[in-house]
């Protein structure tokens, strides 16, 4: 649990953070209100629940900030923690303000959150028998799906989408748009090299480590994307990362250094729980994470995982990958 902290605090003279609440272990979401001579700007937005949309608008009350304050809400990455109302605070500007992500969130958004299920569907059903989870999983799935689609709606009615190596505007702060990937398939950090402060969304966080997963729809080698975008974040001069989670992060570099150590000794731990006869994701995982207390939902997030660690050995040459009679994958270690 994390320590109880006012929701909203002063940063910096024109940065409020705003924590909003989540209904998940991971309590609370970070997200940023910049104040600049156009308006505020709003960066990233929380889940849609009545308690999150409450501290919003005590949030509004508290600064002072009415519909016609607000100049642009921006996101990092399209998880619904992040992207969840967006639509709802676009439609409490009158739909003035814009909604920023990059191109690349906003197509993962339309696919995620507002296509229709069922393309998604045969491709979760095959990622499921893939790495020999039983059907039964589906259930948990389509379950834990419904109720995030719920949890980001109403959608933006307009968007507007900027590219890596783009200037923007937050508040008065000019930033440079930098890509960072593997934990969701893209993400933005915004630097301010001016201030050296850098909004860096769930890319670095303190005391968890970024969830990073292989999952039906993600591009081989998630993990192999996140440790190249550390380690070329890890060449960014910053004073301060202000992050999607937890507290702010002062030793940028040393916090980075320690989840590249953390992915290395996991990478080692998967390679070592591959048997010499090989096993299926879900075989691997289980001799890895402590499973037996697990809900199906924690289930499948150690077996993203374990996949994404499992992809990042067979790229470097150290495992190898069939596929058995039954359509399911089985890993065996390369010596
Ligand atoms: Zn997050």
């Amino acid at each position: 649990m994390t320590q109880s902290l006012p929701p909203l605090s002063l940063l910096a003279p024109d940065i409020y953070r705003l924590r909003l609440p989540l209904p998940f272990a991971l309590d609370h979401v970070n997200c940023y209100l910049i104040r600049g001579t156009g308006g505020w700007t709003l960066l990233d937005t929380g889940l849609h629940t009545p308690e999150g949309w409450q501290s919003w608008l005590d949030a509004f009350d508290a600064l002072g900030i009415g519909p016609q304050d607000v100049e642009q809400i921006v996101l990092t990455h399209v998880h619904p923690d992040h992207y969840g109302m967006a639509g709802a605070l676009q439609a409490w500007t009158h739909n003035a303000a814009p909604v920023r992500m990059s191109a690349a969130t906003a197509a993962a958004a339309e696919m995620i959150w507002r296509s229709s299920a069922e393309a998604w569907l045969d491709e979760t059903s095959a990622y499921l028998r893939r790495n020999g989870l039983a059907a039964s999983f589906l259930e948990s799935v389509l379950g834990s799906m419904r109720g995030m689609r719920a949890a980001v709606r109403p959608h933006p009615e307009w968007v507007e989408t900027f590219a890596p190596g783009a200037e923007l505007l937050l508040g008065n702060r000019r930033v440079q748009v930098i890509a960072a990937q593997g934990h969701a398939d893209d993400q933005t950090v915004f630097y301010d090299a001016d201030d050296r402060l850098l909004f860096c969304g769930d890319q670095v966080l303190m005391r968890i480590t970024p969830n990073v997963g292989a999952w039906p729809t993600t591009p081989a080698n998630p993990l192999g994307r996140f440790l190249t975008d550390l380690n070329r974040l890890r060449q960014v001069d910053v004073r301060l990362a202000l992050p999607g989670h937890r507290a702010e992060i002062s030793d940028f570099a040393g916090r980075i250094d320690e989840l590249l150590a953390h992915h290395q000794k996991r990478l080692i731990a998967i390679r070592e729980a591959i048997p010499a006869d090989g096993a299926t994701t879900l075989e691997i995982t289980r001799h890895v994470f402590p499973t037996d207390g697990y809900t199906t939902h924690e289930v499948r997030f150690a077996v993203a995982e374990t996949l994404a660690h499992l992809e990042y050995l067979i790229e470097a040459g150290e495992a190898a990958r069939a596929e058995n009679g039954a359509g399911v994958w089985i890993f065996r270690r390369v010596i």
